[in-house]
């Protein structure tokens, strides 16, 4: 295929349905429908449909077998029966409202159109504006905001029934660390899973430098845990790593976990990214895709909860899929972190995780 096109996989229902259940029970959430439709809205209006190489692609239809590709029965009928009584609260973070099921199907539709649509060449690239989110998301639970994993179970589902065998890489952005995706793919040597994310090195939390995957799967899990305030330099920074590893690894196609809660507003997050960042991420990575992979790569939103910044960020990808210039909004121009405090701490953290990783990868 030589004429460039980007899916979008975009949804009404994404801006309507599952909406945090206030104020019976009282119950607030960011994970909201306005956050999709805020990004539709500017998309919209900063005509972006407009370009004829950017095409509206609605998600794949699918029904529950395609879900037991990636979850258990039980977690599959829970979530139905919750939603069939009229909804819930399945832990302090994670609700379910009478139409959770059929929007958390409609988003692994919508992450399996996006990531089939690329391999099967209908476009180039693709970004699934898809919610609730899904890297949190395990096979016998919901987790962190999410319902059902929306990228494992995209995986799963070119594995077992397109038999899709090509190796696979993740990098998963959002300021959380991916613990749903990363268990999925644990011992799998053809898929790479890397995440950059937030940590309290303080807690014995997971997503830690030293979970490097297990048996054949063993140095394909790579965690990057940075402290909180790191800036676009230090996001760059950290990325570098990256690239020898997938020049390595040679995928087939490229993943982006894209949540966009580390930006410098985010309510949830506590990092300092501009909008600028998502868009070089996006350029970088789409040359180093060109370069590996004839260009595949695939954005699915994960989280990103200030809805001033998140249609900002989103542009900001499609921008760089599409080599336009992006344009920051002027609230953006007038502040600039530069802050290198960090980097000693950062520097400390890639050495040592390079150390880590050498015996798996050649080129580090
Ligand atoms: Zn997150």
């Amino acid at each position: 295929m030589s004429e460039k096109k980007v899916g979008i996989i975009l949804d009404d229902d994404f801006g309507s349905k599952h909406l945090p259940p206030y104020p019976k029970p009282s119950f607030i959430s960011f994970e909201h429908p306005i956050r999709i439709n805020a990004i539709l809205n500017h998309l919209e209006r900063n005509k972006i449909f407009k370009d004829n190489r950017v095409v509206k692609v609605k998600p794949k239809e699918i029904d529950e077998t395609i879900l037991e590709l990636a979850h258990s029965k039980y977690h599959i009928e829970t979530i139905k029966k919750i939603s069939l009584i009229g909804g819930g609260l399945l832990d302090e973070e994670v609700f379910v409202t009478d139409d959770t099921f059929d929007l958390a199907k409609k988003a692994v539709g919508g992450a399996i159109e996006a990531i089939e649509g690329v391999v099967k060449n209908h476009y180039t690239q693709s970004f699934a504006l898809i919610r609730p989110p899904g890297h949190h998301a395990y096979r016998e639970k919901s987790s962190g905001l999410c319902i059902f994993n929306n990228i494992a179970n995209s995986i799963l589902y070119l594995r077992k029934k397109l038999s899709y065998t090509e190796k696979i890489a993740i990098i998963d952005i959002d300021d959380h660390f991916g613990d749903g995706i990363a268990q999925y793919f644990y011992h799998d040597p053809s898929v790479l899973y890397f995440s950059l994310h937030e940590f309290d090195f303080t807690q014995g939390d997971i997503g830690m430098f030293d979970e490097l995957g297990q048996d054949e799967g063993i140095g394909k899990n790579i965690n990057f845990p940075v402290p909180e305030g790191i800036t676009n330099e230090d996001f760059y920074y950290c990325l570098d790593l990256l690239e020898p590893i997938l020049n390595e690894f040679q995928p087939a196609l490229i993943i982006v976990a894209t949540g966009f809660d580390m930006y410098y507003t985010d309510p949830i997050g506590n990092c300092s990214l501009t909008s600028i960042a998502y868009n070089q991420f996006a350029d970088k990575f789409l040359k180093i895709a060109e370069r590996v992979c004839e260009g595949r790569i695939s954005f699915i939103l994960e989280g990103g909860y200030d809805i001033i910044g998140l249609p900002y960020c989103v542009e900001a990808i499609i921008k760089a899929l599409l080599k336009e210039k992006y344009e920051p909004p002027d609230y953006e121009k007038n502040i600039s972190f530069v802050d290198d405090s960090k980097r000693e701490e950062l520097d400390k953290i890639k050495t040592f995780l390079k150390n880590l990783l050498k015996p798996y990868w050649d080129q580090l």
